[in-house]
């Protein structure tokens, strides 16, 4: 029986717990604020605690023969001291380390040539017409290095906004803003013994106001040349981290066609929610794959599937539910997700619907339909 200790006890931890099959012998150990979270009613055993406390980490790490965590904003420097004692961290926690701050992700992007937006990194108060300047376009993108996720934390501001107000204080990344980019994400997942595999890549949609992924789907609408150049870039980028894990990196598709990477998250994603309908092998599989080193599954795809995010809207708050949930899925080509939270926020994510169809049209149309009946209502 292999323990997987999870830091985190959100969705991604859930669908992970979730993703267990019977030929493989895994107990889960989860780690969160408050047993109130997706993932503890599934573990096995549950610990309440801080991700930043290196002793509620200690005991996770006592009760577990492998770590990993479902969130970067964690304590990176307890990972550092357990690993030196000998503990099994996937990934490893030099990797959190690159990626926690997007500024150090930016300049390990440039050392390694793989390629992204141009950048500088700068404190919130040194920003000046003239650093702006050299910048193409009216619009500038600034983001928090630390403590960033679902698009809190990026502000993509014209030029004359960002030096009258700026959203944020201390140390931040400026980044070109790149018009008209298709977002494309790849999920990739490195086996212990070092052997790889690549999902096909995935089409993504942003809410406008919020920067948070709406809807996606996969096979993306590109070339097979550019899906390959595509994935090796993914590949490429993930192996310069020299860790196991599973990994989703998220791309831009420019005007002129260039791939430029704009991040990569160390843990199973948002952009992968699909593949556990849509592939052979979904996204969480192919973690507990890796974590408990069995041989890694087959990422291709069984049909076109897409994912739409169901997230909490500006009017409701508290108490919700899902309006027809059981009307959506009757035709059994609609898959409802709800994350078990209690309580919905403004765009807070509380589930995801996945659908299957098999062709990439019919799935186009049929997700426009589902998207248009999920609704969450006050209850
Ligand atoms: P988070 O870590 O919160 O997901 P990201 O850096 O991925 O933040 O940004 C969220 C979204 O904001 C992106 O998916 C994209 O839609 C938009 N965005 C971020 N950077 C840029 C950029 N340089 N140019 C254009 N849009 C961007």
């Amino acid at each position: 029986m292999i323990r997987v200790g999870i830091i985190g006890g959100g969705q991604l931890g859930m669908m992970t717990i979730e993703a267990k099959f019977p030929s493989l012998p895994v107990e889960f150990v989860t780690l969160e604020q408050s047993a109130d979270c997706p993932a503890a009613p599934i573990s096995n055993q549950f610990i309440a605690g801080s991700l930043k406390s290196e002793t509620d980490i200690r005991t996770l790490a006592e009760a577990s023969d492998v770590l990993t965590w479902e969130i970067e904003h964690i304590n990176v420097e307890a990972l550092v001291k357990l690993e030196k004692e000998g503990k099994t961290i996937i990934p490893k926690p030099s990797v959190l380390q690159t990626i926690q701050d997007k500024g150090i992700q930016k300049q390990f992007f440039q050392q390694h040539n793989i390629p992204t937006a141009p950048f500088a990194l700068c404190d919130a108060r040194e920003i000046t017409e003239a650093l702006l300047s050299q910048f193409p376009g009216d619009q500038i993108v600034i983001k928090t290095r630390k403590g960033g996720y679902d698009g809190k934390g990026v502000a993509i501001l014209t030029k004359a906004e960002a030096l009258r107000n700026l959203p944020f204080t201390g140390e931040i990344l400026l980044e070109s803003f790149v018009p008209n980019a298709l977002e494309i994400a790849v999920i990739v997942a490195i086996a212990q013994d070092g052997s790889h595999a690549v999902y096909p890549a995935i089409e993504m949609y942003f809410n406008p106001k919020s920067n948070l992924v709406e809807f996606l789907f996969s096979p993306a609408r590109i070339s097979p040349e550019l899906e390959r150049n595509i994935q090796a870039v993914g590949l490429q980028c993930v192996q310069k981290l020299n860790s196991p894990g599973l990994f989703a990196v998220e791309l831009f598709l420019t005007e002129n066609q260039e791939i430029w990477v704009n991040e990569i998250a160390p843990r199973p994603h948002n952009s992968g929610h699909h593949t556990i309908e849509g592939c052979h092998c979904s996204q969480f599989e192919q973690f507990l794959r890796v974590l408990c080193g069995a041989p890694l599954g087959d990422p291709s795809l069984i049909q076109p599937s897409a994912m739409i995010n169901i997230v909490g809207p500006d009017n409701v708050s508290g108490d919700y539910q899902l309006a027809n949930e059981t009307k959506l899925t009757q035709d059994g080509d609609v898959f409802v997700h709800m994350y078990r939270k209690a309580e919905t926020r403004p765009n807070r994510k509380l589930g995801h619907a996945t659908v299957i169809a098999p062709t990439l049209e019919a799935l186009l149309e049929r997700a426009e339909a589902v998207k248009n009946q999920l609704e969450i209502v006050a209850k």
